[in-house]
């Protein structure tokens, strides 16, 4: 019998994982050895990450054992992989090296600071489960602290959020859904807190039409958000943002700092491949990359640009999840000896949630706003669960 070939999936966020659950669909244990390796032994839905941030969701909520949705012929390492190395064919990781006869590398999403002075040391940034639970904790405490305290810092209840991004605004949404929570658990007058968002573009959510903007800054404000738009933060110290006005800098203070002004892919592409860019390499049609027809980089760490357009795809979950689903496709055509398949996304649409009750999008074409937008976030994030785990996981966590 023919050796096995080994198949190596590292990471297993939407693309990695999504790879694995369809792989292992259409591969038996005689086909090929599929490994995943991930450094937790859980899945975490990073899309539900300003939602474990605000508090509005528990952070247990949004995630789930890894093992309980892998077939028994596919191989879970708990790792973290510490160098990919693409010519011996070997992924070194704090739990061994592994060999592989075809890659997937999908390792993510990290925050990007820009080298911004003092950001990662000043500021909480939305990057997984633990950072997200921190942040929580970290407002909490801070009601707390303001009403245990006779001094009463109005900084406590002050918040200053980088970048209105959809991270920055969805975050910004629980947040109006979760201070009239915290403020009624810790009897402190909502009036007293304030939420800011800077950020640097004269216009946020440039994708959105004008309407869709409008209502998203409006239903904010409405709930108490200021916003500073056209107005970059140049650093970060232990009071605050550092931010440009009119070419001068101004201090703005808070005792709760998150940055939520962009991503980056792993750090680890930088030093496993050449010609990377922000931790993200430019893949082929087929998803793989230039020179190495056996290795698939997807999701975050990736940059697609669809043949005849000029600049990558925007990194989200839903291109993620399509590349993973096609990755499984091509491998199968590998093992079999057939030319593998290109890609191509499909754009179904995007919905930016204002909280559990609101939110603004496009859906196949179509504008929404309010409720009705609330209710496809819903739709969309219980499909990425049911997607990975079917029915059973869709009811454990999906939002309805
Ligand atoms: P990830 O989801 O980042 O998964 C990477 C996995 O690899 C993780 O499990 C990680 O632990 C693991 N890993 C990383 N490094 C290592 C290592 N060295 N060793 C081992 N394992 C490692 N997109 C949408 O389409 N719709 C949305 O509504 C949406 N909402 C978002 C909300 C927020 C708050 C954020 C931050 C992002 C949102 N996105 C959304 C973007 C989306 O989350 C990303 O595009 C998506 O997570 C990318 O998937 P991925 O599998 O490439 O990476
Ligand atoms: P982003 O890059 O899309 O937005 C970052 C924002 O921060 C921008 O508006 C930028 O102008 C601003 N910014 C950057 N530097 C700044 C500075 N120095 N001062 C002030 N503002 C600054 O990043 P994101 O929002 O984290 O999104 C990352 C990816 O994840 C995107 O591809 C996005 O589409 C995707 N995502 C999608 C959803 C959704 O579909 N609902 C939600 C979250 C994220």
């Amino acid at each position: 019998m023919a050796e096995r070939k080994k198949v190596l999936v590292l990471g297993a966020g939407y693309a990695g994982l999504q790879t694995v659950a369809k792989l292992q669909k259409q591969l038996s244990e005689e086909d090929a050895q599929i490994t995943l390796i991930n450094k937790n032994d859980y899945h975490y839905e990073a899309t539900w990450l300003h939602e474990a941030s605000a508090g509005t969701l528990n952070y247990e909520d949004v995630l789930y054992p890894i093992a309980s949705v892998l077939k028994k012929h596919v191989k879970f390492v708990k790792a973290e992989v510490t160098k990919i190395d693409r010519n011996a064919k070997k992924v070194e990781t704090t739990n061994g090296i592994f060999d592989f006869d075809i890659l997937v590398v999908g390792l993510g999403f990290e925050s990007e600071t820009f080298g911004i002075e003092g950001m990662k040391e000043h500021a909480f940034q939305i990057e997984n489960v633990n950072t997200a639970r921190q942040i929580s904790r970290h407002i909490e405490d801070k009601f707390a602290n303001y009403a245990a305290s006779k001094t009463k810092d109005n900084k406590d209840l002050a918040i200053l959020v980088g970048g209105a991004g959809f991270t920055g605004v969805e975050f910004l949404g629980e947040l109006t859904d979760r201070i009239p929570e915290l403020a009624n658990k810790y009897g402190v007058d909502q009036s007293k807190v304030k939420i800011t968002c800077v950020e640097a573009a004269p216009k946020m959510l440039p994708m959105f039409s004008d309407e869709l903007v409008n209502h998203a800054v409006s239903y904010l404000e409405e709930r108490g958000v200021e916003f500073k738009v056209g107005t970059p933060i140049v650093a970060a110290n232990e009071k605050g943002f550092v931010v440009k006005v009119d070419d001068k800098e101004q201090q703005l203070e808070a005792n709760t700092v998150v940055w939520a002004a962009g991503v980056r892919g792993s750090h680890l592409m930088e030093k496993s491949f050449e010609g990377v860019k922000r931790g993200r390499i430019v893949t082929k049609q087929d998803l793989t990359i230039d020179g190495y027809d056996d290795i698939f980089v997807i999701g975050d760490v990736s940059a697609f640009i669809p043949e005849g357009a000029d600049r990558p795809l925007p990194t989200t979950a839903q291109l993620a999840m399509q590349q993973g689903e096609k990755t499984a496709t091509n491998i199968k055509h590998i093992l079999k000896g057939e030319p593998t398949e290109n890609f191509t996304y499909a754009d179904r649409g995007t919905v930016c949630s204002l909280g559990r009750h609101d939110g603004v999008g496009v859906v196949f074409g179509r504008e929404i706003t309010g409720k009705k937008a609330a209710f496809m976030k819903r739709v969309v994030d219980t499909r990425a669960v049911f997607k990975i785990g079917g029915l059973g996981l869709a009811y454990k966590k999906g939002k309805f």
